[in-house]
């Protein structure tokens, strides 16, 4: 095959508007400042009350068009800015066959400044999901087919946020996924108004003893809090609590996974294998989520396979995003043997079906995995009006 180097890349914002913020409404004393930003009290942590998303084009001089995408949701120009006026120099004129030897080489470039993680890692994701989509397309093969083969031709998808303003709305909807052939849900503890040990209780009763039903800590515990609470959960049968602890403490991490009896899963906020390998080695993870909006296809994998190796199930995470990262972690988790199931944002997946072809399909509790070369998506015009170049 004869080379087809990277002629330019893209780079643009994607406003992503819905009704609902993220989570649900707004809590008491819960306001969006003046940049539009909010904290979630549940969490301490900030979001955005209109949803944004970051999306790279690479092209090929051929005129192969490759499409990726990132994080957007707070400071896009960040990432977007890095991708512009480092990242790009580096990539114009490289064969995007050569996909993982251009992810490592970028990589490089800023471990000794200690870029090890985010804004910089995110924009790597971004180039390179494109430049994957594109050696899909210039070898005819879809993206899992790249990665060694699909093992499977659908993945079974959780119900992820059950964004309504009370308990009582929260099991209507998620009884309401129930009836459309889901099995699995999750809710989010920030937002869960009368405490989770409350939450998973009438979940459970509306919804029965088959249905599995997950809990999203939002890394809002300490270990001994996280232990205790996953002990009054544990009647109620939780599917696998998530993010117990905060990120950094690896060691809170593993006591929790040793003490708790519950099973314990986390991963959607690391970037590189590296972050994942610390987890792992120490026994510190019983499933890991890795997020495809930060780690791009080739962290992506290598996260999966060293789970794998370790005997580690894999239940990929679903940002906010257009659908790019998310035709992409699906590709890849087709390609692992240990993905259990993936995450399904119904609240952003269904407003923003924003794509040409018909790779990206939930229902019936699976998503159907597409075997079109690359990625299988790109932008619809509808979405392409939602774009900014930046
Ligand atoms: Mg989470």
């Amino acid at each position: 095959m004869n080379p087809d180097p990277v002629a330019a890349i893209e780079v643009y914002v994607v406003t992503l508007v819905q009704e609902k913020p993220y989570l649900g409404s707004l809590r008491p004393g819960e306001t969006v400042n003046e940049n539009g930003y909010f904290v979630r009290h549940g969490n301490q942590t900030v979001y955005p009350r209109t949803n944004r998303s970051l999306v790279v084009r690479i092209l090929t001089h051929d005129g192969v068009e490759g499409w990726g995408e990132t994080y957007g949701l707070v400071a896009p120009k960040a990432t977007a800015e890095i991708i512009n006026d480092l990242l790009a120099g580096f990539v114009i004129g490289r064969d995007p066959i050569d996909r993982e030897s251009v992810h490592d080489e970028l990589y490089n470039l800023m471990r000794v400044r200690g870029h090890t993680g985010g804004f910089y890692v995110d924009a790597l994701a971004a180039i390179d999901i494109a430049l994957w989509d594109i050696a899909g397309k210039r070898t005819g093969r879809s993206v899992a087919g790249l990665l060694g083969g699909q093992q499977r031709e659908s993945i079974p998808a959780y119900v992820s946020g059950l964004p309504e303003d009370t308990l009582t709305q929260r099991c209507e909807l998620a009884l309401s996924w129930r009836e459309r052939g889901f099995d699995a849900v999750k809710f989010a503890s920030p937002v869960a108004d009368q405490g989770p040990v409350q939450e998973i209780q009438s979940l459970r009763q509306e919804l029965g003893e088959e249905m599995r039903i997950a809990c999203d800590l939002h890394w809002a515990y300490s270990p001994d809090e996280a232990i205790e609470l996953a002990k009054a959960m544990a009647p109620f049968s939780p599917w696998f609590l998530e993010a117990p602890v905060a990120t950094e403490d690896i060691e809170g991490l593993r006591r929790v996974v040793e003490q708790s009896g519950q099973r314990i899963a986390a991963g959607e906020e690391w970037r590189t294998v590296y972050e994942a390998g610390h987890r792992i080695d120490r026994g510190a993870i019983h499933i890991i989520q890795p997020e495809m909006g930060h780690t791009g296809i080739t962290q992506f994998m290598r996260i999966g396979r060293y789970a794998e190796a370790h005997g580690i199930q894999i239940i990929p995470h679903a940002t906010i995003g257009s659908g790019i990262f998310l035709a992409a972690s699906l590709q890849a988790s087709a390609a692992l043997a240990s993905t259990a199931s993936h995450e399904f944002q119904h609240s952003i997946f269904e407003p923003f079906r924003y794509f040409t072809g018909d790779a990206l399909i939930c229902e019936n509790g699976a998503y159907t995995v597409c075997g079109v070369p690359g990625i299988g998506v790109e932008p619809s015009t509808e979405m392409r009006k939602c774009m900014q170049a930046v």
